[in-house]
């Protein structure tokens, strides 16, 4: 049987306009390939948002070995600004263009190609799993955490995961992801009294007790960082007050920040910092302050083990680089999915991601495919250990 190109599967994955929550076939795209190899395909919907689970194997048979990723993508933007319409997977001097090329369609293809090739050839005891959303991008609230639901419904398992976000920072294999921050969003809403600006003692402008909260805020050093994480930081992303008048102080305003925090904080330790400092302000300046905290994602660290290690070597050995564990970035589903299993996060160069003229170079693609299947021989013992 002639083997899955993912350069193909990739181009071809490209041209479904999936823009979160959108779908535009993709998942049928892999669906279609895997039901043809003999794993078997369940899609899971919720809200609109359209999952799939895949088994090839048994879970009872031995170890489950998960790959997970998401088809949806992020919008192109003005599409005048591309050199190729970003739905039309053009190959052009060795790269490939497209919205999701890097983030993560191509993986995408690398791991199904992987998993149906490998298992054409190896008839390995245990059985892959492939959880694959059209929710990533989004909230995520109806993609990998739905297949999860859906997974421990049916008795589902699996036993270690690798999800194939873009983790390359320079070349193919030279960071892999062990763990991510956590993102903490804090909304404050200042309440004052309003009135004419030449007489603000009769009025209580909550502006001045916004910025003197938000100035404590920003400089607070938060920590300094560990072995496995940055230090956590703190950004300032929003004041509105819409006060459309030069002449009246306004009762309200509003601002927002973000938290990126390691596992020095917790969301709690976080949330209580945040309240004694609204506290103090609030006795200082007679402003009433309301907070909303809103907790996307926890830290969480997948401290090295044997199947990072198991990564990280059959990496070396594709590639001749030792890739480093990083925790950096933004948040993945892998926050989901460290809950069931250890998960590493090893994928393509990822600096096109989300920009204009997205694109990844043809031979990355099938370099990635082969590294998956590696990982999957040596996952399955099908090889001599690599030393
Ligand atoms: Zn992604």
């Amino acid at each position: 049987m002639n083997k899955l190109n993912p350069v193909k599967i990739t181009s071809d994955l490209i041209k479904c306009k999936s823009v979160t929550p959108n779908n535009d076939g993709a998942i049928e795209i892999i669906q279609q390939l895997l039901s043809d190899a003999g794993f078997k395909c369940q899609i899971i919907k919720r809200n609109g948002i359209i999952n799939l689970f895949a088994r090839w194997g048994l879970a009872k048979d031995g170890l489950t070995f998960c790959f997970s990723g998401h088809t949806d993508v992020v919008p192109p933007g003005p599409t005048d600004t591309w050199a190729h319409d970003p739905f039309s997977g053009i190959e052009k001097d060795g790269l490939l263009f497209g919205r999701g090329s890097a983030d993560m369609k191509s993986a995408l293809a690398a791991f199904v190609s992987a998993a149906v090739n490998f298992t054409r050839e190896y008839n390995p005891t245990g059985s892959i799993v492939l959880v694959i959303t059209g929710d990533e991008e989004g909230e995520a609230k109806d993609g990998t955490l739905a297949i999860l639901d859906w997974m421990k419904e049916n008795l589902e398992k699996i036993d270690h995961c690798l999800v194939g976000e873009p983790t390359s920072k320079e070349y193919l294999g030279d960071t892999i992801k062990v763990g991510r921050r956590g993102s903490l969003t804090a909304k404050f809403t200042a309440y004052g009294l309003q009135g004419h600006v030449a007489y603000p003692e009769k009025a209580i402008n909550p502006l001045p007790a916004l910025m003197k909260l938000l100035l404590k805020l920003e400089k607070k050093i938060l920590d300094n960082g560990n072995q496995f994480f940055d230090p956590s930081s703190l950004a300032i992303t929003s004041i509105d007050t819409g006060n459309p008048s030069n002449n009246v102080i306004p009762q309200m305003s509003e601002a927002t920040i973000n938290i990126r925090f390691n596992d020095i904080h917790s969301d709690i330790s976080l949330t209580s910092w945040l309240r004694k400092t609204i506290q103090k302000v609030m006795n200082e300046t007679g402003v009433s302050i309301v907070l909303e905290v809103k907790v996307s994602a926890k830290p969480f660290i997948c401290h090295p083990d044997d199947f990072t290690k198991l990564v990280s070597q059959v990496i070396k050995t594709e590639t001749k680089i030792f890739p480093s564990n990083s925790t950096s970035g933004g948040t993945s589903d892998a926050r989901f999915i460290q809950e069931y299993c250890p998960v590493v996060e090893f994928g393509l160069v990822g600096k096109t991601m989300h920009k204009t003229n997205e694109n990844v170079e043809v031979k990355q693609i099938i370099e990635l495919s082969s590294i998956y299947q590696n990982i999957l021989k040596s996952y399955f013992k099908m090889v001599d250990a690599v030393d």
